[in-house]
């Protein structure tokens, strides 16, 4: 039996009534991705109110890898919800931030002695690395990178490269400098790898002499693939290069694993292709299998540096996110997940490829294992981002039975983040629906410049 099933037009009825009391009770800022409203999910997909189903490519944004209610999930939280919801793990610890704290740390790709410490959300943990990593350099300086996105905060906002994110709420924190990322697809300095010689990592030289002084920075703060800047992955050279800057000046490297990490590019963290070692590793997203539950990691001599109750927060690390944090951790590893991301992507990059063997559209195919993407441009020579094609795809997609999210600075990059539990079946169904959107707006496309 198929999957996919609509049984109403969408937004059905019940979804279109949610919608009217969302627009009157809830500020514009938000974002609305699909104006269908849930009432159940399961595995790799969603049931929403009116009855219809769809299969679920966005994972609520990269949350979801070991899959909606992953069955060790939901038993080891109703296990909890019988014992104690939120004591402060400051005032009253338990057992569970520690044993996830031990199994982050012997996870993590640093050597050596390490440490955690829990916080509630993505921006949260980046906020925390870059406090920890001043008190230990003493310096007030961070590098951070193009087409970035570490949070809404307002130093993680800051940090954010888009300014989409950032318009109206100037001004912004001080000492925040922005360097090129390696976008080979669309590289600043118009090079093309490998000839390049990987410029864009070499150019940190150049920007001590001309920006700011190494002797300042406190640390460089780089996703190892691009999430919301694209799904970018640098070539092989990238983070070396970056991370040899970093020892030679003493600066902390932060590896911003929010998106990319526990397991979502077949690996549990992303910076483990590149072969480099982190001083920092911020996670967030997956970490709580769906509860709201971020974590920095890094070198115990780093962690250590800000006094005693210089960090912390009333729920951080509460104990139904740490439990459930296990329980993720271990569908990861007990159910072959990471070799599962690998696996869909390469059934992504295949099915992508014959896609842009046909269609212009398609300009690029990209990503690392299932965090898997394709920028549509308006024709493959300028590049011109096809921003509301893209829209248009996303609309496609959920109104025949698919969640999808899109990414970029320009708004024309269609990215997957399926929970990594999905079936072959499940997948090619999805799969199909992009593939019949596509050649929807193609035809379209086709249509209106035959009519001129
Ligand atoms: N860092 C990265 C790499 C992210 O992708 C995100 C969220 N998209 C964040 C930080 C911020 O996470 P949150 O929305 O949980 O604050």
């Amino acid at each position: 039996m198929k999957t996919i099933q609509l049984h109403t037009e969408i937004p059905g009825p019940k979804s279109k009534a949610l919608l009217a009391r969302r627009e009157a009770a809830i500020p514009r800022g938000p974002h609305l991705v699909s104006p269908i409203f849930a009432a159940r999910s399961e595995g790799a997909w969603i049931e929403d109110v009116d009855g219809n189903r769809y299969l679920d490519f966005a994972g609520g944004i990269g949350c979801l890898n070991s899959g909606h209610r992953a069955p060790r999930v939901e038993a080891a939280l109703r296990e909890q919800i019988g014992k104690f919801l939120h004591l402060c793990f400051g005032v009253t610890p338990y057992e569970a931030y520690i044993a996830l704290a031990e199994k982050l740390n012997a996870l993590a790709p640093i050597s050596g002695s390490k440490k955690t410490f829990f916080v509630n959300t993505g921006a949260e943990c980046v906020e925390n690395a870059v406090k920890i990593a001043r008190a230990y350099t003493k310096r007030p300086a961070v590098i951070c990178f193009e087409d970035a996105f570490h949070g809404r905060t307002w130093m993680t906002m800051s940090l954010t490269s888009k300014t989409t994110y950032k318009t109206g709420f100037a001004p912004f924190a001080s000492d925040v400098y922005r360097i090129p990322y390696a976008y080979c697809y669309r590289c600043s300095y118009n090079l093309t790898y490998p000839s390049c010689s990987v410029t864009c990592a070499h150019h940190l030289e150049d920007t001590f002499k001309r920006v700011v002084s190494p002797d300042a920075v406190a640390a460089i703060i780089a996703e190892p693939v691009l999430g919301e800047g694209g799904f970018v992955a640098p070539p092989k050279e990238f983070f070396p290069i970056v991370k040899e800057i970093c020892k030679k000046y003493g600066i902390v490297f932060i590896a911003d694993e929010v998106q990319s990490g526990i397991g979502r590019t077949g690996k549990m963290f992303a910076i483990e292709h590149y072969g480099v070692e982190p001083d920092l590793i911020t996670t967030a997203k997956s970490l709580g299998g769906g509860l709201p539950l971020a974590g920095v990691t890094g070198r115990a001599e780093i962690m250590d540096a800000p006094h005693p109750g210089g960090l912390g927060s009333t729920f951080a690390g509460n104990p139904l996110s740490c439990v459930a944090a296990l329980a993720a951790l271990e569908t990861i590893e007990k159910d072959g997940l990471l070799a599962r991301s690998t696996a869909i992507g390469k059934r992504f990059e295949q099915r992508a490829h014959s896609w842009q063997k046909k269609w212009a559209l398609i300009g690029d195919v990209r990503g690392l294992g299932g965090m898997c993407a394709m920028e549509l441009v308006r024709d493959r020579e300028s590049k011109q981002p096809a921003d509301t094609e893209t829209k248009e795809l996303g609309k496609f997609c959920y109104e025949h039975g698919l969640m999808t999210i899109t990414a970029g600075t320009n708004n024309n990059i269609m990215r997957l983040l399926v929970p990594l539990v999905i079936t072959d079946e499940q997948f090619d169904e999805g799969l199909d629906v992009l593939e019949a959107g596509l050649a929807h707006i193609i035809k379209k496309k086709q249509a209106v410049v035959s009519h001129a």
